[in-house]
């Protein structure tokens, strides 16, 4: 039987809230992206056990604690408990916290772009020359080492940088803003 659809529907208005953003930042902070997404697929069906997850994802009871400890580190799930009558025991339910995740994921993709603009003008304002085996330096590096590569020991040349910084401005953060 063919794995069913999961709908994403998110309880905090957000635009940085989408399937795509909560799945990466997922991956992001497990690094399993696999097994995250169907972990997610759970958490965004109902609010589930540990054990329940296991049961119908087919990921290990101790692989599932795993990732969802790391999720709830991070603050995107939390749990509530409750307690058996008969048993005593405590079972915890989890959930997916929309509003933490949103504002994590929008100060990631702030992050993101900071660093895009923060390279982009290092490339605007800087000369670069290189070594026939790709070793780059800015115009003030070069002239320290007398325009020869201190790790291959070759001449350095002056390269142009237009193509590099025509790709910065085309890169984007991974995560996607909603339209409105
Ligand atoms: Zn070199």
């Amino acid at each position: 039987m063919a794995r069913k659809k999961i709908v994403y529907n998110f309880d905090y208005d957000s635009k940085f809230l989408n399937e795509h953003n909560v799945k990466k930042l997922a991956h992001n902070l497990t690094h399993d992206a696999d097994n995250s997404e169907k972990i997610l697929d759970c958490l965004f069906t109902a609010e589930v056990t540990d054990e329940q997850i296991a049961e119908v994802t087919g990921i290990k009871l101790n692989f599932v604690r795993k990732i969802l400890y790391k999720l709830f580190d991070a603050g995107v799930a939390t749990y509530t408990r409750k307690k058996d009558p008969e048993t005593q025991w405590f079972t915890y339910y989890w959930k997916y916290d929309c509003r933490k995740a949103a504002h994590l994921i929008e100060e990631e993709y702030n992050k993101h772009n900071q660093e895009i603009q923060d390279s982009l003008e290092f490339e605007e304002n800087n000369m670069f020359f290189v070594c026939p085996n790709g070793c780059r330096y800015p115009f003030d590096e070069a002239t320290d080492f007398q325009f020869i590569c201190p790790r291959c020991d070759e001449k350095l040349d002056f390269k142009d940088n237009a193509s590099i910084i025509d790709n910065l401005k085309n890169v984007e953060s991974t995560y996607i803003i909603n339209d409105d």
